[in-house]
Formats: structure tokens, sequence, C-alpha cells
């Protein structure tokens, strides 16, 4: 089953393959919060900290393939300024 996840043959992923892995995460996430038998324990607190780890993990997901997460441009065309 091909994934979002998968590299190209280059080993390179594209902005378009980010965003795509991006949304793909972002549903999954939904999917999961928004089911009560799985996340109906949690309280909002927890719901924020996860949301904050996911948020977090994918800031490092687009820069370890040379995108910002922020501005989907290539780190080395990126100005925002560095949190960490
Ligand atoms: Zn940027």
């Amino acid at each position: 089953m091909r994934t979002a996840m998968q590299l190209r043959a280059d080993g390179a992923m594209t902005i378009f393959d980010l965003r795509r892995a991006y949304h793909d995460s972002l549903s999954n996430m939904r999917g999961w919060l928004g089911d009560t038998s799985l996340s109906g324990r949690l309280t909002v607190l927890d719901r924020l900290s996860i949301l904050d780890a996911w948020q977090q993990e994918m800031v490092e997901f687009f820069e370890r393939h040379g995108h910002c997460f922020s501005c989907s441009r290539r780190l080395s065309r990126c100005r925002c300024p560095r949190v960490s």
C-alpha cells in the first residue's frame, strides 16, 4: 500500500508530499480524538498537550525533510524566526 510517508526514489519529499502527510496525520488525529471509545477519558488539558506534541512532531518532520512548517518554504529560503 502506498502511503504519503513513502519516499520518492531519490529519497526526497516535496512540499506536496509533506502537506499530504500532514493532512493525513491531522485527520487521523481528529478521528482518534473524536472517537470517545478511544479518547473519552481524556481531559481538555490532555487533548491540548497531545495536540501540542503532535504539532511539534510535524514541525520536526517538515524540518527533517528540508521544509519550514510555518511558511512551507525550503529551510534555506525560510525567514521565519526559529523557536528552538
Ligand atoms: Zn518559514
